[in-house]
């Protein structure tokens, strides 16, 4: 049996939810650059924020022989909802990245305070490393924190922040005397400011934001782990959830281009025929099914070596989220080529597939940035 077989229950559920909840409101999203609280209320209400948490605080991932199929569901979850629109699966993504970090890093009262609020959707958490002079060299973060009585204070400033305008809280990444810091920060925090982000390219459901800490003073017990392993250690779990989540969203967004494509071409007739019977469509069709298909093994692989514990799990989410981000923008930029006129146009969701799809090669490492990390890996730990 198939892995997708085995699952096929909740393949069957989650796509269903996605269909019913988020499509019918995916171009509005993109249009209003937000998403409705009716459709994250609906996220909330069928349990969705607890994919991939620890089952011991309300989540879905147990330790032990049944992790890898609890993966493999988190996995068809943000295929499901990139499917139907990459800001709703990006607010989930996000918010899975911060509580990884929190599942990483924090003590066991820090998890018992924060992590059943997380998976119950009572708050929605984003995840702060990008500065306004820091992208890809995140050790290089100047949002600094000073040690004080017990207490901590945070100045600088993040942006691009996924969600930004709306999350409760922010594991945030900053630098401090005794290296990189990663700290939880409630929204109510006095002295952090939030300036919102309008008119991006892709995924504009993502209310992207500014955050400015202006002296923000936070308890000592607020900081994840210890200082000087914000990043290697608290951070890079975050870092690692989002590119297995965003390798299987890119899967979900390159089946809608690749099922549209095949409706169309099926249907539009030029020169006596449908589109699908020109042998140069069909070689566009058939890399697609291809590249889509791979994409998704790679995934599914990761999810089993994520359950597995093994070592190899973060190089394969890498190699996973690498292939699938730029697989993506082929399978959409082919998917434009192919609807010609209709896919530039504003009645058809093409358009937006094909700016959401370039986004992905941005974010949780850009495809450069993974170049180096999968080399990285390659000369440490020859297969
Ligand atoms: C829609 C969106 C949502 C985002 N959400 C978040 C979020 O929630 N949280 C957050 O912290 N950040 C977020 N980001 C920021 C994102 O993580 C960064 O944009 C990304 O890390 C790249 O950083 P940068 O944009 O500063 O580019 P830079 O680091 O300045 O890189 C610019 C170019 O140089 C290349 N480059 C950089 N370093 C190397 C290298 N060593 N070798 C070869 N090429 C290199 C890059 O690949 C890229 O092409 C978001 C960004 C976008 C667009």
């Amino acid at each position: 049996m198939s892995v997708l077989d085995a699952h096929a229950d909740y393949r069957t559920r989650i796509q269903a939810f996605a269909r019913e909840h988020v499509r019918p409101v995916a171009a509005t999203i993109d249009r209003a650059q937000a998403i409705p609280p009716a459709t994250i209320d609906a996220l909330v209400a069928e349990g969705l924020f607890a994919s991939g948490f620890p089952t011991r605080f309300g989540g879905t991932v147990e330790r032990g022989p049944q992790a890898a199929d609890a993966w493999i569901r988190h996995g068809l979850l943000h295929e499901a909802l990139g499917y139907e629109s990459a800001s709703v699966q990006g607010l989930l993504n996000v918010h899975h990245m911060a509580g990884s970090a929190i599942v990483r890093g924090a003590s066991s009262e820090q998890k018992q305070r924060w992590l059943p609020r997380l998976s119950s959707g009572e708050l929605l958490a984003a995840f702060a490393i990008t500065e306004p002079n820091v992208g890809s060299d995140a050790a290089a973060v100047e949002t600094w924190a000073e040690g004080e009585a017990g207490r901590f204070v945070i100045s600088g400033c993040k942006q691009w922040i996924t969600c930004g305008q709306i999350a409760h809280l922010f594991v945030v990444l900053t630098g401090s005397d005794q290296g990189p810091c990663a700290f939880i920060v409630p929204r109510a925090t006095d002295g952090l400011r939030i300036e919102p982000i309008h008119d991006m390219l892709g995924c504009r459901g993502y209310q992207l934001a500014r955050i400015h800490f202006e002296g923000c003073s936070i308890p000592a017990e607020h900081l994840l782990g210890c200082p000087g392993l914000g990043l290697s250690y608290v951070a890079a779990a975050g870092l690692d959830a989002g590119r297995y989540n965003l390798a299987w969203g890119c899967v979900g967004l390159a089946q809608a281009c690749l099922d549209a494509s095949r409706v169309h071409t099926s249907s539009r007739q030029q020169f006596g025929g449908p589109l699908s019977d020109l042998q140069l469509v069909q070689r566009m069709i058939s890399r697609m099914m291809t590249d889509i298909h791979a994409a998704r093994l790679m995934c599914q692989s990761a999810g089993e070596l994520r359950g597995r514990l093994s070592p190899d799990a973060v190089k394969e989410a890498a190699m996973a989220k690498y292939f699938a981000s730029t697989m993506v923008n082929r399978v959409a930029y082919d998917t434009v080529q192919l609807h010609g006129a209709r896919g530039c146009g504003p009645d058809q969701p093409i358009e937006r597939w094909f700016r959401d799809a370039r986004i992905m090669e941005i974010i949780e490492g850009s495809t450069q940035v993974l170049e180096t990390i999968i080399a990285r890996h390659a000369c440490q730990r020859p297969s």
